[in-house]
């Protein structure tokens, strides 16, 4: 276990706590509405979509393709990965959007592509908090 992981950690709320917690056990979950069946993230108990307070918690395929990126050269004295990454949007098969990391690809603009097909994986990286990322799809 990583101990020495020194960049921002997240810090959950009410709202987001179920999100983070299914992190943990590896798994993506995000919401959706009862109502008008719109998947969405963010983490909230209004649905963006038609403003139903009837929503649910369900898993994701963890599947999804690159939506936008950027390849960070220069970052903070701390950052999540070693310089240059890729921090990316992911859109998931569901539908919503994560602001996330690309890894397991060269951060080379001739290697990363919008629309290529990701998928999630955890990393561990305190005893207490497990991160999303996404990689590209076998
Ligand atoms: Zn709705």
């Amino acid at each position: 276990m990583p101990d020495e992981y020194k960049a921002p950690l997240p810090n959950p709320t009410p709202e987001t706590k179920p999100f983070w917690e299914a992190c943990k056990r590896h798994e993506l979950r995000v919401q959706r509405c009862r109502d008008c069946a719109q998947a969405y993230f963010y983490p909230r108990d209004l649905c963006p979509h038609c403003l139903s307070r009837n929503v649910e918690w369900f898993q994701a395929s963890g599947r999804g393709k690159l939506h936008t990126f950027v390849i960070v050269h220069r970052g903070l004295k701390v950052t999540p990965l070693e310089l240059p990454y890729v921090l990316a949007v992911v859109e998931l098969d569901e539908g919503p959007r994560i602001m996330t990391n690309l890894v397991g690809v060269e951060p080379d603009p001739a290697k990363v592509h919008c629309d290529m097909p990701v998928v999630v994986e955890f990393a561990d990286v305190t005893d207490a908090v497990t991160l999303p990322r996404f990689r590209p799809a076998a």
